[in-house]
């Protein structure tokens, strides 16, 4: 497995590659991780959310791979439409540890942050008694703007291991990267290959794989590699799975790294998924 690790600011080391199972059936999930873990991958990414911890856990419990070699995250829902309480919180996570059959996640995130709910802080709080309690051995968030996160430097202890966010060429997200590096947060991206869609057909991305004789995907995520993201890439079809982890035989050159920085740079960039100045 020659996937690098990423060490985290509480010293947790995260591999730089897992595997997302969002929209992943959980009937669907049991074959899917295990594909994935068969082929090497030692990092899940799940959510509550995502109904699959379920068949998430299975697979990890049928690996026969030891617990400290696999890094399983997931993520606290949006809590019901007032503030998500101290008890709800503990016991959302309690579900989770059970669906997945783990007595710890390596890594819990707060999905959103819901501004117009303006509880983040007070599930944060939360969060640091889950992670000094060592059944998270890392907590994190996802979808955290910058203001998000110096409300959580003003009013908390512990400083996010992790922030989750829409990250990819079309997206590169350089103001709130720069934030991560000035806070120590690394960064971690979901849909890091644009959903599949439209970025992985431009032909600034398909010539650089045509010249590295790679698919537009493993170019993809060479980019976010180099630039030192963790990536989360979803795929059901093992070829794929497989061809998203078989990224570390090649590397982008300065100027093909130029050029895909290129297709989301200033007002070119936009967001697939939800703005989380809104979303509820
Ligand atoms: P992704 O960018 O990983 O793209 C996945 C899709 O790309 C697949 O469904 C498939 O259609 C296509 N694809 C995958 N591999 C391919 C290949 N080698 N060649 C061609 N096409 C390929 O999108 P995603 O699933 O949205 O994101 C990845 C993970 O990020 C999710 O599974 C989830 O774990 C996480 N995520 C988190 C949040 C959040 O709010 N925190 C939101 C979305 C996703």
């Amino acid at each position: 497995n020659q996937v690098p690790a990423i060490k985290l600011n509480d010293g947790t080391l995260m591999p730089q590659l897992g595997y997302g199972v969002w929209q992943v059936p959980d009937a669907e999930a049991e074959r899917a991780v295990g594909t994935a873990l068969e082929a090497g991958y030692r990092s899940i990414d799940t959510a509550a959310i995502y109904g699959n911890e379920a068949g998430t856990g299975k697979a990890v419990a049928a690996s026969g791979l030891a617990r400290e070699e696999l890094f399983v995250t997931t993520k606290l829902w949006n809590g019901p439409k007032q503030k998500w309480g101290r008890d709800q919180v503990l016991r959302a996570f309690d579900d989770s540890l059970a669906k997945l059959r783990l007595d710890h996640v390596d890594l819990y995130l707060i999905h959103w942050p819901r501004p117009m709910r303006d509880d983040f802080v007070a599930i944060w709080k939360t969060f640091e008694e889950i992670a000094a309690s060592g059944r998270a051995r890392s907590v994190g968030v996802s979808n955290f703007r910058p203001a998000d996160l110096e409300r959580i430097a003003a009013e908390s202890e512990l400083v996010p291991a992790v922030n989750q966010v829409e990250l990819h060429p079309l997206f590169p997200q350089a103001e709130l990267r720069a934030v991560h590096a000035e806070r120590g947060i690394a960064t971690e991206a979901w849909s890091p290959l644009g959903q599949g869609k439209e970025l992985l057909t431009l032909p600034a991305v398909t010539a650089i794989a045509d010249k590295h004789g790679r698919s537009a995907a493993q170019v993809v995520l060479r980019w976010h590699l180099q630039h030192g993201n963790i990536v989360i890439p979803k795929s059901v079809t093992p070829a794929r799975i497989r061809e998203n982890l078989d990224v570390f035989g090649f590397e982008l050159e300065a100027g093909d790294i130029a050029a895909l920085d290129a297709l989301g740079a200033g007002a070119a960039g936009r967001r697939i998924g939800p703005d989380p100045a809104a979303f509820d």
